[in-house]
Order: structure tokens, then sequence, then C-alpha cells
């Protein structure tokens, strides 16, 4: 048993915690993603197939061409922004959990275009022309979605605390 950090406390009085200084590294995978696949397809498949229920990756290379996203706060809705073009993966950051029981894939991505110009957002669909992924999957208990009113969003619920 670890003892939980507070990580952040809501105005409802939720409170969210973590144990940051005890999660263990579990298993990684360096991942280089198949050409004209999805990047977030593929990560989910992978997840199931490794059966890996948390983990944290980053990612570079490029995309053929991309769906982003950006959420609207007030009709809790995203936005798409169709990205049509190559562009390089500057960065990608995002996390897998569980969501309905299942490995649900949360990525964010900046996107460069041969001028340097950038596009950045949730990263709905991005087809791969050539992609490098490190996952990082953490030696903790299950980490759960669950739908939050206040955002519309599925959020981690509770985060995790050690238990
Ligand atoms: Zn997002």
């Amino acid at each position: 048993m670890v003892s939980p950090t507070k990580f952040s406390e809501r105005e409802t009085g939720k409170m969210m915690t973590m144990a940051l200084a005890d999660f263990k590294l579990k298993k990684s995978y360096f991942v280089s993603v198949e050409h004209d696949s999805d990047l977030i397809q593929f990560i989910t498949e992978l997840a199931e197939k490794e059966n890996i229920t948390n983990a944290a990756f980053w990612g570079i290379g490029a995309l053929k061409r991309a769906t982003l996203g950006a959420y609207d706060q007030v009709r809790h809705n995203y936005v798409e922004i169709a990205i049509e073009t190559p562009h390089e993966i500057a960065c990608c950051t995002g996390n897998i959990s569980l969501k309905d029981g299942k490995p649900f894939v949360h990525a964010h991505a900046v996107l460069s275009d041969e001028k340097g110009n950038v596009k950045a957002g949730h990263l709905f669909k991005g087809i791969v022309f050539a992609a490098e992924v490190l996952v990082q999957e953490f030696d903790v208990p299950r980490l759960e979605r669950k739908f939050d009113e206040l955002t519309g969003l599925s959020l981690w619920d509770g985060g995790i605390n050690g238990n």
C-alpha cells in the first residue's frame, strides 16, 4: 500500500488522488507504426493484443493526413479540424486507460507542415507515413474512465490512489 498524494480537488469536493512517486514501470514497447495505418487504431490494437490497461506514450514521425479536434467547452462537443496534406508529427503524446472495460487511447498531437507551421489538438485520426512510438505501461491498478457531467467528457474515475 502507498500513501496517496493529493493531486487536485474540485469545487464539487471530489478528490482525485495519485501516488505519483510509487508508479513502477511494468513494460515498455518501442513501436514502429505500420505505414498507412491509423495511429489511434494501431495503438488501440496493440493495447488489446498486449492487455495494456494503462500506459503513457510519446510518438514522432509523419502523417499523410489527419483529423484533429478542439473541444467546445460550452456545447460539449468536438470541432473537427481536417488535415489533408502530409505533416510531421512534431510531438504526439497520450495515454491508455479503460473505457467500458476496453483499452481507450487518448492522444494529442502537434503537426507541422513544410514551412514549420503547426496545427495541434486532440488526435482523432492520423494516417501514418512513418511513426515511432514509445509506450510505457505502469504497474498500477485498473485505470477506468467514467462519464463526467461537468465537462461532458469521459475522465479518469478518481485517478489511482494506490489501494
Ligand atoms: Zn483530447
